[in-house]
């Protein structure tokens, strides 16, 4: 077996200022980037820690107890964040997801959803206000968060069986733990609730069907997520990649499912549902979904920009550029400058990582100089 090359390359120096435009853009929702993609999805990333340390978003062997973490007065306040995000809604922004690292580490962070969930979109409708979790501190946080005005959830579990889980997250922590966690939110009121399986081939697809019959019939939609290259320390290689289409065939080979429609343009997700005896979607049943960003890129549509914890503007999960908008916020821009430099930078946007992957040999590996994941959130 090739020894697995990780490149120690800190991404997050690769930022440039975001410019002001000369020629101001208006903040009416109709923003579009050079694909004609409209802006729709902000994912807010409100810390780079985690206390899993997951092999393929944050490997232990370079997020070790040295690495040096962004000092807290690097990271933007609730009110910074709070202010670029009402420029983002205001350029046509409807959900907000809150990410990290793991977000629920971040003191507090009831306090930015309240702040977050006053916002309203340009038709005046609530956003659509999620976050994704380990699931490790949900069971204690659930309630609160719901009181604060978190609309839903997503949980990343990687398998049920305990000794596949570590494996996965390299940190000893309980699979009955997130169940609870799940349940917790459940009964909090947050919902739909998703769950988040990355699918490595050779360590976790034996779980597949054990997650499938476990989410079966309780209304939480599983979904299989396809190993990425994400970032430039995982060590990714194309055959530990099972591809979604084996993913659907192996849960057929016991369980029927049916296609279903997408539920809004943008979505990651290919949906399938549980089907009945006449191959009818079972409702009651539920369903799956699959996020092919390797073998069946959904570039087209991506309509989701990224916010890192210190303020960095990321235009794609694979970047190696971000655009610095913490120096206008702490710069005395105003608002209408902050929103001009964010339309600025989306116009510009010409991002399709997943589509052009295919055409540049997959395991060439280098993954050299792509910001990471638990930087920017998934
Ligand atoms: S690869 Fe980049 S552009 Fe393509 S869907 Fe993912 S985030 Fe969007």
């Amino acid at each position: 077996m090739a020894e697995r090359v990780i490149p120690l390359i800190d991404q997050r120096v690769a930022a440039r200022a975001a410019a002001v435009p000369a020629q101001a853009i208006a903040a009416d929702g109709l923003l579009v980037d050079t694909l004609g993609r409209p802006l729709r999805d902000l994912r807010i990333s409100v810390t780079d820690r985690c206390n899993f340390r997951c092999s393929y978003c944050m490997p232990k062997e370079v997020f070790g107890k040295d690495y040096p973490y962004l000092p807290h007065t690097d990271l933007l306040t609730f009110e910074e964040i709070t202010r670029i995000a009402r420029q983002f809604v205001a350029h046509g922004v409807r959900k907000i997801r809150l990410t990290g690292g793991e977000p629920l580490l971040r003191k507090n962070i009831e306090i930015l959803i309240e702040q977050l969930s006053a916002l309203r979109t340009v038709d005046g409708a609530a956003l659509d206000l999620t976050l994704t979790t380990n699931g490790s501190l949900l069971e204690r946080k659930a309630r609160a968060l719901k009181a604060a005005g978190l609309q839903r959830v997503t949980v990343s579990l990687d398998g049920l069986d305990d000794s596949v889980f570590r494996s996965m997250n390299d940190v000893d922590f309980p699979v009955a733990e997130v169940l609870d966690g799940i349940a917790a939110a459940r009964e909090a009121g947050l919902g739909p609730i998703k769950v988040n399986m990355v699918v490595k081939r050779g360590t976790n697809e034996h779980e597949i069907l054990p997650m499938a019959r476990h989410f079966r019939g309780t209304g939480i939609v599983l979904r299989f997520i396809e190993y990425m290259d994400v970032g430039a320390t995982n060590g990714w290689r194309m055959n530990e990649v099972m591809p979604s289409a084996d993913v659907v065939k192996h849960i057929r080979s016991e369980l029927p499912l049916v296609q279903l429609e997408h539920s809004a343009r943008g979505e990651t997700a290919e949906r399938w549902g549980y089907a009945d005896a006449q191959g009818k979607h079972d409702a009651a049943a539920g369903e799956i979904g699959v996020i092919s960003s390797v073998t069946q890129a959904f570039c087209g549509d991506c309509n989701r920009a990224r916010l890192s914890t210190e303020g960095r503007l990321y235009l794609c999960l694979f970047a190696t550029q971000g655009h610095d908008l913490r120096s206008l916020v702490r710069g005395n821009a105003s608002d209408e400058q902050l929103a001009s430099a964010i339309g600025h930078v989306w116009q510009g946007r010409s991002d399709r990582y997943s589509q052009l992957r295919s055409s540049m040999a997959p395991d060439s590996g280098t993954g050299a100089r792509r910001v990471e994941m638990s930087y920017i959130g998934g």
